[in-house]
C-alpha cells in the first residue's frame, strides 16, 4: 500500500520523538512491502518563528491532502508571551476543526513489565489494563453557550450542555467499529438518571448498537465508571462517552497505566484520516538532550496503522516490538526502574526498530 503521511514535528522534544516514530514506520514499510511518503507540515512555535503564524495555510493543506497526520507536540516557554490568538496551541485547535475531528481515542494499556509504575493495587494491576476511551470532542458543555450575569443580587453563571442525535450517532459508530477490531464490548457512560442529554445519548447509542449485533453494549453512570476504572479496569474494552465525562475519565485512565511518555492518542472525523499524537506536551525541560521517551509517539504511529490504514498486523508488530524492548529491561528515564538499562530517545527508537 502507498500512503502519504503529513508530519508535524512541532517543538521541544517533538522532532526527537517523531524522528524515532518515522524510523519505526520505515521498518514496517520494509517488512510488509508498503511505501510511506512523509510530507513536512510545520506547526506550533517553530511555525511562528518561520512564518509568523502557528499553522500556515501550506501546512494545513498538506494535512488535508494526506492520508493521515502524525504530530509530536507543540508549544514551549519561548512562545508563552504570544497573543492568545497566535499561540502554538491555536494551530492545533485550527487543525482539529479544519480536519473535522469529532472523536478522540485514547488507549489505556498497561505494559506488564511496567506494572511497578501502576498506582493500583498489585492484584488489580495483575488482571491487566487494556481499554480505549472514545470521547466526543466538539460538542456538549464545552461548546455550549457560556454566560455569567447578575440575578437576584448575586452573580450567576450558566454553561449549556447540548447534544443532537447525529453528534451522538457518529461517535457511537466510531466506538462500535473500534470494538469490532478489539474484544467486541462497548461500555457507554452517561448520567441518564439525571440529565436529558444523557438520556438522548443512551437511546441513540442503543439505536446504533442494533447495527452491531456482534458487539455487546453495556451502560454505566459516570460516577460509577470513575470508581470502576480504579476498582477493576480489566472489565472495559471500549468506553464511549460525551466530551466533559470523557475529558475527566481519559485522564483518570491514563494515570493508572504509568508514565505519560507511553500513551498515544488519535482524533478522528469522517473517513479514515486521523490525527495521531502522544498525550504529553513538548517537555521543554528535557528537549534536545536525547532524554525523551519516544514510545507514546511510536504507539501513536501504530494506532495510525491500525485505525487509518487498516493494517492490524503491522500495528500489532509495532506493539509487540515495544513489548519486547520493555521485556528486555530497556528503559527511558521516565520509566526507569531498578535493574533496567537506561537508554536515550535515539537508542530506544533503534532497539524498537530492531525488533520489528
Ligand atoms: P509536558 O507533557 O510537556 O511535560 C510534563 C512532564 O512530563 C515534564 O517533566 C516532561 O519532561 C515529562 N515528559 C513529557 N513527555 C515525556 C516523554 N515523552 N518522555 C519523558 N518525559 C516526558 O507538559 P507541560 O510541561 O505542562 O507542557 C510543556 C509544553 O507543551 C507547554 O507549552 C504546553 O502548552 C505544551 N503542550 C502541548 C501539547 C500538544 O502538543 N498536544 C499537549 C500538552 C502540552
Amino acid at each position: 500500500m502507498n500512503k502519504t503521511i503529513a508530519i508535524i514535528r512541532g517543538d521541544g522534544i517533538g522532532p526527537e520523538i517523531v524522528g524515532e516514530a518515522l524510523g519505526v514506520l520505515d521498518a514496517v514499510a520494509e517488512k510488509f512491502g508498503h511505501a510511506f511518503t512523509y510530507q513536512e507540515a510545520p506547526m506550533g512555535g517553530c511555525a511562528i518563528d518561520a512564518f509568523g503564524v502557528p499553522l500556515p495555510d501550506s501546512s494545513l493543506k498538506t494535512c488535508l491532502d494526506s492520508d493521515s497526520v502524525l504530530l509530536g507536540a507543540v508549544g514551549g516557554p519561548k512562545w508563552d508571551s504570544q497573543p492568545s490568538a497566535n499561540r502554538p496551541e491555536r494551530g492545533l485547535l485550527k487543525l482539529r476543526s479544519a480536519m473535522g475531528l469529532y472523536t478522540n481515542v485514547r488507549p489505556a494499556r498497561m505494559f506488564q513489565d511496567l506494572a511497578a509504575a501502576c498506582p493500583l493495587r498489585a492484584d488489580i494491576a495483575k488482571r491487566g489494563i487494556d481499554f480505549v476511551v472514545v470521547r466526543e470532542l466538539i460538542g456538549g458543555m464545552y461548546f455550549g453557550e457560556h454566560s455569567t450575569f447578575e440575578a437576584g443580587g448575586e452573580r450567576k453563571a450558566v454553561d449549556v450542555c447540548a447534544y443532537t442525535e447525529h453528534e451522538v450517532r457518529r461517535v457511537a459508530r466510531v466506538a462500535f467499529d473500534m470494538a469490532r477490531k478489539r474484544r467486541r464490548r462497548v461500555t457507554s457512560i452517561d448520567k441518564a438518571n439525571v440529565l436529558d442529554t444523557s438520556r438522548l445519548w443512551r437511546s441513540t447509542v442503543e439505536e446504533v448498537a442494533r447495527e452491531y449485533p456482534d458487539v455487546e453494549l453495556l451502560h454505566m453512570y459516570v460516577d460509577n465508571a470513575a470508581m470502576q476504572i480504579v476498582r477493576d479496569p480489566s472489565q472495559f474494552d471500549v468506553i464511549v462517552t460525551e466530551n466533559l465525562f470523557g475529558d475527566i475519565l481519559s485522564d483518570e485512565a491514563s494515570q493508572i497505566t504509568g508514565s505519560i511518555g507511553m500513551i498515544p492518542s488519535s482524533s478522528m472525523g469522517e473517513g479514515s484520516r486521523g490525527l495521531y499524537e502522544p498525550i504529553h506536551g513538548s517537555a521543554p525541560d528535557i528537549a534536545g538532550q536525547n532524554r525523551a521517551n519516544p514510545i507514546g509517539t511510536i504507539l501513536a504511529a501504530a494506532m495510525m496503522l491500525r485505525y487509518s490504514f487498516d493494517m492490524a498486523e503491522e500495528a500489532g508488530t509495532v506493539e509487540a516490538a515495544v513489548d519486547a524492548a520493555l521485556k528486555a529491561g530497556l528503559r527511558c528515564g521516565d520509566i526507569m526502574n531498578e535493574g533496567g538499562t537506561l537508554l536515550g530517545c535515539r537508542e530506544m527508537g533503534a532497539e524498537i526498530r530492531a525488533r520489528i
